[in-house]
């Protein structure tokens, strides 16, 4: 069934008869089409892209399920579209849609008509189909190739900065589009900040180093934390990888479809108290991955979601200890039926380098 399809499914049970997004990430999950402006404006029987001329003969070639229409003025397109298909209760996304955008929609087309709806397409987003699953799983393995010439490298001396900017060339040299986010790099100390951004501290013998990254292929993000250590680290660091390692297999070990969310999430948290660790692990094990880097489904105490194969989710337990330094290990996974496979393969035995 097709994306709109599915949408138009949800759209009938909530007894909407018409919809828009001008979010670009949903925009581009109904269309298969990435532009940075736009509407998807769809009706139970069909869909319009709206554009303006940028976008036009690019979305003629690309852009799937819908009929092309480019507009000198969206409002007016909009307005039109409403008319004509005789529109009384449009759903519009209340977490992706700007107050000017709303108060521009609400004096064309009139409060009564607005129905505010939760994210739904993020909803239909969370099970992937075979297509995005091909683009997820080049994106980890364009990650693993770069994170391998990485670790060739020598470490010891160079600034955390230096290492992003490394890891950044490696990844668009193989063909990235793109980072996923900001790579992660915290040394010794720093690693006690989950969300550290890299600085000029140098990398040091006995550090641990905490890499999170990711790279973009077709609009499909990876995301992988990797912790290594310079040099022999002291005992306890070690006690710290030891600990979040078992706490990262034995969750990865507990992804399959019809497993609770919040069970995963219990369980790492389980392993990590009986190491005398959990009070240092203050973030949810994983979140959904896909067109953007956070979305659906959490594994997190406060997830309702039972897994579904095809959904992708991370595995990230991690340690942070005020002071002293932390560990994270990642993996992304797919939920199958009889388990998970991972999309990220880089090695976890403890790396020295
Ligand atoms: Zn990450
Ligand atoms: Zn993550």
């Amino acid at each position: 069934m097709s994306r709109v399809c599915r949408l138009q499914e949800w759209m009938q049970a909530q007894g909407l008869d018409g919809f828009l997004t001008c979010d670009n990430i949903n925009r581009r999950y109904l269309t298969h089409f990435s532009s940075s402006a736009g509407w998807a404006a769809v009706t139970l029987k069909d869909m319009t892209f709206f554009c303006d001329s940028r976008y036009t003969t690019a979305a003629e070639a690309q852009a799937k399920d819908c009929s092309v229409m480019e507009v000198k003025s969206f409002a007016d397109a909009i307005f039109h579209w409403t008319e004509e298909n005789n529109l009384c209760r449009i759903g519009i996304e209340a977490s992706r849609l700007t107050l000017s955008t709303y108060n521009a929609l609400k004096e064309k087309l009139g409060e009564e008509r607005l129905v505010a709806s939760e994210d739904p397409i993020v909803q239909l987003r969370m099970v992937k189909e075979a297509e995005e699953l091909n683009s997820l799983t080049r994106a980890a393995q364009l990650a693993d190739e770069a994170w391998a010439e990485l670790l060739q490298e020598p470490w010891q001396g160079r600034s955390e900065k230096a290492l992003a900017w490394r890891l950044e060339q490696l990844l668009r040299e193989k063909g990235a589009e793109r980072l996923s986010f900001e790579t992660i790099v915290a040394s010794g100390i720093n690693g006690a900040c989950p969300h550290a951004e890299p600085s000029d501290r140098l990398i040091q013998k006995g550090d641990l180093v905490t890499v999170d990254f990711g790279c973009v292929v077709d609009g499909y993000c990876s995301d992988m934390t990797r912790t290594v250590a310079v040099g022999n680290p002291n005992d306890e660091a070690k006690y710290w990888y030891e600990s979040v390692l078992q706490a990262q297999t034995k969750a990865v070990e507990a992804v399959f479809e019809g497993a609770s969310a919040k069970e995963v999430d219990a369980l790492s948290r389980r392993i990590l108290k009986e190491a005398g660790l959990d009070q240092y692990f203050g973030h949810s094990l994983g979140h959904g991955v896909g067109l953007e880097i956070h979305e659906l489904p959490n594994l997190s105490p406060k997830s309702d979601t039972v897994l579904k194969e095809g959904m992708v989710v991370t595995v990230e337990p991690g340690v942070y200890l005020p002071q002293k330094g932390g560990v994270r290990i990642e993996d992304t996974v797919i939920v199958s039926a009889d388990g998970c496979r991972l999309l990220t393969h880089s090695p976890k035995v403890l790396t020295i380098l």
